[in-house]
């Protein structure tokens, strides 16, 4: 294999290892500040939730390398850099586009995880957490890291995203999948209830599908839970 696939492929896993721990790092440290002792007696679940979330980085790191290295050293993805490339009412779809297909996936793939015989096999991981901590945001089963590992990275081929565009993109899934499992609601109460809030998933709306197991399916948004009847709203307990 070209080295400078594996090279690509190293570095993107220290990039994602190092952005985990940067992430959820902080909000774990917001947490202590906030919340003194909340998740206290939680230690040995957090040593597990670090290691399955490492072990998810180095899943991640594969393909985000072999699309940097497509990108850099063929021109194959639609990765671009030139503000003009595209108009520039294109430049805000891009990443509505690149949400709702992630979301639309995650959606589908988590309830199928939830039918019990593939729960044990690719979910259970992921729900060990109980309750889940800013720490778990990585925290899967190989299995289901392979599913949300590969998304983006076939994205890049078929959707155009300017590359900063996707950095966006990048930080908003971060700070989402971390602050949705950190077991506190960051967001004023009114913005949670109102009618965005009704839209929009934040810690409230996953907190309750880590309560509950099978309702709020989604990633970023409710409208799949909603129109599939498995929305069971905000969690009360944070
Ligand atoms: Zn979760
Ligand atoms: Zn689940």
């Amino acid at each position: 294999m070209d080295l400078a696939i594996i090279l690509s492929a190293a570095s993107m896993t220290l990039v994602v290892a190092l952005r985990y721990l940067a992430a959820s790092g902080a909000f774990a440290w917001l947490t202590g500040r906030r919340k003194p002792g909340y998740h206290g007696a939680l230690g040995p679940q957090i040593r597990r939730e670090i290691g399955w979330s490492l072990l998810s980085a180095a899943i991640y790191g594969i393909p985000a390398g072999l699309v940097y290295w497509a990108w850099q050293e063929r021109g194959a993805t639609l990765l671009y850099t030139n503000w003009r490339a595209y108009p520039l009412w294109y430049l805000p779809l891009a990443p509505i586009l690149y949400l709702l297909i992630h979301d639309t996936w995650f959606y589908w793939t988590h309830r199928l995880m939830h039918r019990p015989s593939w729960f044990r096999r690719m979910h259970a991981v992921h729900h060990a957490s109980r309750p889940p901590t800013a720490w778990a945001a990585m925290s899967f089963h190989p299995w289901e890291a392979i599913t949300g590992a590969i998304v983006i990275p076939l994205l890049v081929f078929v959707v155009p995203i300017h590359v900063a565009i996707l950095g966006l993109v990048l930080l908003l899934m971060t700070i989402m999948g971390v602050t949705n499992h950190m077991g506190w609601e960051m967001f004023p109460r009114r913005l949670v209830h109102s009618a965005l809030g009704g839209w929009v998933i934040t810690a409230s709306h996953h907190q309750r599908h880590h309560e509950k197991y099978r309702c709020n399916y989604g990633l970023y948004f409710r409208h799949w839970d909603r129109l599939c009847g498995t929305d069971e709203g905000l969690s009360e307990a944070i």
